[in-house]
């Protein structure tokens, strides 16, 4: 059977808080949603602003295979609104509940009823697909909801959705609330909300209850805790309802239920739509967070390595994903000698206990051994001198509320000295750009991820900054301690420079 996947993550991530994409972020997204096979695309609410209605015509005239849809209320200026943006569809919601209609709207059912199929027959009228979708539909009187359904269904809306708006189902009663939603004569949809962590399974029960459609978001994102997460139901419903843990690339169709997503582009949409919303993931998200696949615990680590089935339900490369080793004071020996032989780093067997030694009192005092801090130890243990190519000589900053924020830097370089200088969003971001125009003519890197952390409580705290740091397909992270957030960030910056540089030779 094959199920449609409607991804609502352009919405806003559906009215997530404090999210709101710009007109390119979102062609971006919709331009990758699209590639990776997803059907039906909610490009944004027309109504909303000028702005948004131009953020979907950019969509709408891109010419993309998935069919671009406008969330709608059941009034005709949204429709109309919706139709200045040339989508082939709106999603058309109706309150059903009597707390909705009687709290939100004031209305009567039986003026909710007509009012939303002469929306419907509106907008088919002038040549668009309707999917009539009841708000807080499993909040609502059975019969009242049927009746809006047949009413629609009879006026020749093409689609009907039934969505859980605060989460309130549960798998059970799931499973029976859309098996009698699916006697009805039009294809059934399912829509999600995650206030009790279970969007996903509800999403999977109406699917199996009859449900030939689903609703979701990239990363699970969405208002108050989110919606139904895309990875998470492809990756459910290509696994754990086909081959389970046996499951390759190659059996795509070996599940009862088959979607045309392209599951090894789970891991890069999940980053991009991080990267885009500014919504970063926990590590433990299921499917695509940084911990997803990774392994710390001696026990752990070793099973992997024999054989990744082990503690791995899937392979991380059927999403995209990698398998990770952490060091820290669970590291077994295993673990580190891949680690390791990854740095390229040979050691002797006196060696290696030394260095692994040295890592677990590091993990004692709760400290997480990063790519850059192991090479370091190892290089130590080796009594190899590292030759750093790049160093910092000075940087400056000017900042305040009345100037933009300015670094400038002196490095050097094999010897040569280059000076740089840059402006940025703030005194940090000044100095990154300083340092990535200074070595700009070496290496195009690429930072992928900045965190920063105060350890300890005022504001004379040392400063933890972590960075991953990309040139070409290898990604190393590194890490400074300093008093001086400036000087941490630079300092980690240049540490993985070096790293890569010297991987490069
Ligand atoms: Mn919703």
């Amino acid at each position: 059977m094959k199920i449609k996947v409607l991804d609502t993550t352009l919405r806003d991530g559906e009215q997530t808080p404090g999210i709101s994409l710009t007109a390119s972020e979102k062609l971006r997204i919709a331009t990758k949603l699209d590639e990776i096979g997803v059907n039906i695309i909610e490009a944004g609410s027309a109504i909303t602003s000028h702005g948004e209605r131009e953020a979907i015509r950019n969509i709408t005239s891109e010419g993309l295979n998935a069919e671009i849809a406008s969330f709608a209320r059941a009034v005709k200026i949204d429709v109309d609104a919706a139709l200045e943006c040339d989508v082939d569809s709106v999603h058309l919601v109706v309150p059903t509940s009597n707390l909705h209609i009687q709290h939100k709207l004031k209305k009567s059912k039986e003026e909710v009823l007509s009012q939303a199929i002469e929306a419907s027959e509106y907008a088919l009228d002038h040549g668009l697909i309707v999917e009539l979708s009841a708000e807080d539909a499993t909040r609502s009187d059975m019969n009242y909801l049927k009746e809006i359904f047949n009413s629609g269904v009879d006026v020749g809306v093409q689609r009907i959705c039934a969505c859980d708006t605060v989460g309130m189902l549960t798998p059970e009663k799931s499973y029976e609330f859309y098996s009698e939603l699916s006697t009805i004569k039009a294809p059934l949809s399912v829509h999600c909300h995650n206030d009790f962590g279970l969007a996903v399974a509800n999403t999977l029960g109406a699917i199996r209850a009859g449900a030939s459609e689903f609703h979701c978001t990239v990363n699970g994102i969405g208002e108050r805790a989110g919606n139904a997460s895309l990875e998470e139901i492809i990756v459910s419903l290509k696994t754990l309802y086909g081959k389970g843990q046996n499951y390759t690339i190659e059996d795509n169709g070996s599940s009862i239920y088959q979607t045309d997503i392209n599951i090894q582009e789970l891991y890069s949409t999940s980053k991009l739509v991080s990267r885009l919303t500014g919504v970063y993931l926990q590590p433990n998200k299921a499917i695509v967070g940084e911990n997803a696949f990774a392994h710390e615990s001696g026990i752990h680590a070793d099973g992997v390595i024999k054989n990744a089935a082990t503690y791995e339900p899937i392979v991380p490369e059927l999403v995209g994903h990698k398998r990770k080793f952490i060091m820290g004071k669970h590291i077994g020996t295993k673990g580190l000698k891949n680690n390791l032989d990854e740095l390229g780093i040979k050691a002797t067997d006196e060696q290696f206990k030394e260095i692994f030694e040295k890592v677990k009192s590091l993990g004692d005092m709760g400290k997480c051994v990063t790519d850059v801090d192991l090479q370091a130890i190892a290089y130590n243990v080796l009594e190899l001198k590292r030759e750093q190519k790049v160093k910092l000589e000075e940087v400056t900053i000017v900042s305040g509320n009345k100037v933009i924020p300015t670094a400038s830097i002196k490095l050097k370089i094999d010897d040569k000295d280059i000076l740089e200088a840059g402006v940025g969003i703030g005194p940090v971001d000044a100095a990154i750009v300083a340092v990535k125009k200074g070595i700009s003519d070496f290496a195009d890197v690429e930072l992928e991820e900045y965190h920063v952390d105060a350890i300890t409580g005022g504001t004379d705290a040392l400063i933890d900054v972590i960075v991953k740091l990309r040139l070409g397909d290898k990604i190393i992270s590194a890490r400074s301690t300093q008093p001086d957030i400036i000087n941490a960030s630079v300092e980690a910056y240049l540490s993985g420079v070096n790293r890569l540089l010297e991987d490069v030779k």
